[in-house]
């Protein structure tokens, strides 16, 4: 993505839990996820952060998005140390965009606008010690 919001997910590890859509037990994978908002791959700030459940057995998915809840659920983490599922009312279904490698195409085709924005730059840059 050009420009927008990019997803990246940090794995903080799996525990056996029951899941809050369909109730089948499995291996929980909890993961921290941040939305970077990015300009030309750049990402430039954090936009949105939360944590994403996701049940391996039927592959559902729930998170935490609001900034209270996503506070409180990271307090718990470093006050208790034991990762957890938060109670299921606190959870909304959830699907995180994984991130795509960067495709080396694309900075290619980039490239030719990367030279002639820094090119401007410089041009600029000579001006304006000219004018002195
Ligand atoms: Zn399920």
């Amino acid at each position: 993505m050009h420009f927008g919001i990019y997803y990246r997910l940090k794995k903080l590890g799996m525990i056996q839990h029951k899941c809050c859509i369909c109730g089948q037990y499995s291996e929980c994978t909890i993961e921290r996820w941040r939305g970077w908002f990015n300009i030309l791959f750049i990402p430039v700030f954090i936009a949105e952060k939360g944590y994403l459940f996701t049940w391996s057995a039927c592959n559902h998915s729930m998170g935490l998005d609001d900034l209270i809840a996503v506070k409180q659920y990271t307090e718990e983490q470093v006050d208790t140390g034991i990762l957890s599922v938060p109670v299921c009312e606190k959870l909304k279904p959830m699907t995180i965009e994984r991130p795509m490698p960067i495709n080396a195409k694309n900075i290619l085709l980039l490239s030719p606008f990367i030279l002639i924005i820094g090119l401007g730059l410089l041009y600029i840059c000579l001006v304006m010690l000219g004018l002195r």
